[in-house]
């Protein structure tokens, strides 16, 4: 989807292996700028890589015109291709310097988060060639600034991109999307990002990893007011069952999300880690 002359968002599907039996479709968005070099923010996973490529030619550039990926955190789903990429076009990769160690060392990432079907999304670490610090200003093109804002919650390291010319905010994974998967690194940083989000005043577009482009302010509210809500929801519920001495490992994890009625899979060990977090 074209969002300006240079600026689109290409979305990524993919499929999440739970087990050998079961499949769930999720997909993932990333940005492509065409300037005079190509910027790419986000890499989908290791699947999505012809997907960018054949975006790339059809809009007739070549993918050696790729020169620098930023990657807004650092999850497989976003990630996924950046070392194919950069193996192929020796772009510069951007990263915020506390992902570092997940994005390059994905053995301690699977172990310390283990995604179902870790390696079918992500099977090469990629080295980051330079920190993006907040506050940051990248020249994309003329006329394409784009500011970065570490926005931390879903992540330590996660950003977020303003684009200062068009008034467009990337936010990647930093909102919570109705009845999606909890899966924070800590709450309490994720409610104060969303505020920051919610405050600014700066963008009038909302691009997120999750969702089509959000291009109306009154949508962009309603987004943000389903976003806390459903954060509330979670903590209200988690401060309940997360009291005490657990029985067997998930059993609150388990509680919670039979309460909220979420779904089955969502009883894991990284939404137990993002629930017992709300207790700190
Ligand atoms: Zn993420």
């Amino acid at each position: 989807m074209k969002l300006t002359g240079k600026i689109h968002l290409l979305r990524l599907d993919f499929q999440i292996s739970l087990n050998p039996n079961e499949k769930i479709d999720r997909f993932v968005n990333c940005i492509i700028i065409f300037g005079k070099k190509i910027t790419l923010i986000d890499t989908g996973t290791k699947s999505s890589l012809l997907k960018i490529f054949n975006y790339i030619k059809e809009n007739g550039r070549d993918i050696s015109d790729i020169g620098t990926v930023i990657l807004s955190h650092s999850h497989p789903d976003h990630i996924g291709s950046a070392a194919q990429i950069k193996n192929t076009t020796r772009c510069q990769i951007l990263a915020h310097e506390s992902e570092k160690n997940w994005i390059e060392n994905i053995e301690i990432q699977n172990k310390e988060r283990p995604v179902p079907g870790f390696y079918q999304l992500v099977d090469q670490p990629v080295k980051i060639d330079a920190f993006l610090e907040h506050d940051l200003e990248i020249q994309a093109d003329e006329n394409i600034t784009m500011k970065i804002i570490h926005s931390p919650g879903h992540s330590r390291g996660s950003v977020n991109i303003l684009f200062l010319e068009d008034r467009i905010l990337f936010t990647a994974d930093s909102i919570p999307v109705k009845n999606d998967i909890p899966n924070y690194d800590n709450f309490h940083d994720l409610v104060n990002s969303l505020d920051c989000i919610r405050t600014r005043r700066d963008y009038e577009i909302l691009l997120t990893s999750w969702t089509p482009a959000i291009t109306k302010p009154k949508d962009v509210e309603m987004f943000l007011d389903e976003g806390e809500r459903y954060l509330k929801a979670l903590d209200e519920t988690v401060k309940n069952v997360y009291a005490g001495e657990e029985s067997e490992p998930l059993d609150f994890c388990r509680k919670a999300i039979v309460q909220l009625k979420l779904p089955d899979f969502y009883i894991n060990p990284i939404v137990d880690r993002a629930f017992k977090g709300h207790r700190i």
